[in-house]
């Protein structure tokens, strides 16, 4: 039998609100000297956790995985990567509007999100000055509207889940409205950071059933990590959207302490599967500023996921390894002692679509634009290729006047949000 509204027993304990945490100062579990570090890396890159999700972390375990994923760490200061590290300023034709592959327009609707994942690769929206994100999405609506070649819509941010239900139900309407519009996905961490979203929310459940219908489905894009995430609530809250007539599926990249290891990795995926949650893409994590800490190479993440790939069902096993790049999605297909093999499964330009090519092998690549392509192979249009040196431009030392800007509460972040119908504090982006 499947799961509906009336199968699933939502008790009063799995309703309650949590309780958000914006500084590591009120977190008791961490020494005193250490918060003081963290506090400077916090000041950079903005802290935000919850009560349940800091009750996921094993504190006497000093490499605990969602330690990790949500604490910040001193090595964040490093200078590696960039901001804006796959160039998504390139698609944007309106403000909270980026629009790279022909049919599929992302809404950045919303810029904060249940806690701050700590590789997040949209950090910059965190920040004071940027303008990414609009809560006004009627440019986008329009810009919709316009383009009857749009059939894919992904509402991202930040996370629209956590946007009151009033807002995201406004949104849900003027897109059903729009006939050329088929497919919504949201892009969410919700379901792993506040699984009481869904469970304590009528009229968040009403809003998905009504506008996730037989013909013109919603799909969740999950963004589990670990599997110590996936708790009986967090299961019981992807229960309660697929009661509501929502597919959801799973994305995560894959992050250095986090999920780095087959066993972690096929772990997660199986629990996926036999949830009914189909695991999608596995990401090739981009080199963003602050993430050096977090990220593994090309060529051996390659191998980790062919390793986890193979241990659970097919089912378990569906998830893509790929590299959401400049130029398009593309899927990281096979390493051997000299090569690594890509191809396109999604492009911006017309002549890279569906190509396969190679690049000479180099295990300290964790980009494409680090390597060579292999004399002979189709070279892809748009990368700009840096002929093996595998270097990785440094964030601007300007970051000070980048990253943080006075807003009057001292930290160089927006003050608050709407949560849920709430006023929470800080801003972030989403995991798409
Ligand atoms: S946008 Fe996604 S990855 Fe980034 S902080 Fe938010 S939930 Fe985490």
């Amino acid at each position: 039998m499947s799961v509906t509204l009336k199968t699933l027993n939502v008790s009063p304990q799995d309703v309650r609100r949590v309780k958000y945490i914006r500084r590591v100062d009120e977190i008791p579990n961490i020494p005193e000297e250490e918060r003081e570090r963290l506090r400077k890396v916090a000041e950079v890159y903005v802290f935000r956790a919850n009560d349940y999700y800091l009750e996921l972390i094993d504190w006497d375990d000093p490499n605990d995985p969602i330690r990790q994923l949500i604490i910040p760490r001193s090595e964040e200061l490093n200078d590696w990567g960039q901001l804006d590290a796959s160039n998504e300023a390139a698609n944007t034709v309106a403000q909270g509007v980026q629009h790279k592959y022909t049919d599929t327009v992302l809404l950045l609707c919303n810029e904060v999100c249940g806690a701050y994942c700590r590789y997040c690769f949209r950090k910059r929206l965190f920040m004071d000055d940027n303008e990414e994100v609009t809560k006004d999405v009627s440019d986008g609506i329009a810009y919709i509207r316009e383009h009857a070649e749009v059939t894919n819509v992904l509402l991202t941010g930040g996370d629209p889940l956590i946007m009151s239900t009033r807002r995201l139900r406004e949104i849900l309407q003027q897109l059903r409205e729009i006939e050329h519009v088929k497919i919504i996905r949201m892009g969410s961490k919700m379901p792993a950071f506040d699984p009481f979203r869904i469970l304590r929310d009528e009229g968040l459940q009403e809003t998905l059933r009504e506008f996730s219908t037989p013909e013109k489905r919603i799909y969740l894009m999950a963004h589990f990590d670990h599997p110590r995430e996936l708790t009986p609530l967090a299961i019981k809250g992807l229960a309660m959207y697929q009661a509501c007539g929502v597919t959801c599926v799973n994305q995560c990249p894959m992050i250095r302490g986090i999920n780095d290891d087959p066993d972690t990795l096929a772990d997660l995926w199986g629990t996926l599967s036999h949830i009914g949650v189909p695991p999608y893409y596995l990401f090739q994590g981009r080199p963003t500023a602050g993430n050096e800490p977090y990220e593994v190479p090309i060529v051996e993440g390659w191998e980790i996921w062919r390793d986890a790939v193979t241990r659970e069902s097919g089912l378990a096993g569906r998830a893509r390894f790929a590299m959401s790049h400049e130029t398009g999605k593309i899927e990281i297909c096979g390493v051997d002692s000299e090569r690594i093999h890509f191809r396109y499964h999604r492009s911006k330009h017309p002549e890279n679509r569906g190509q396969f090519f190679s690049c000479y092998r180099d295990d300290r690549a964790y980009w494409l634009d680090q390597l060579e392509p292999v004399d002979g192979s189709f070279v892809p249009v748009g990368v700009t290729f840096l002929d093996g040196t595998c270097r990785l431009p440094a964030v601007s030392r300007d970051a000070d006047s980048v990253l943080v800007h006075g807003n009057g509460n001292g930290n160089g972040h927006r003050d608050e949000t709407e949560v849920g119908g709430l006023m929470v504090p800080g801003r972030g982006g989403c995991c798409n």
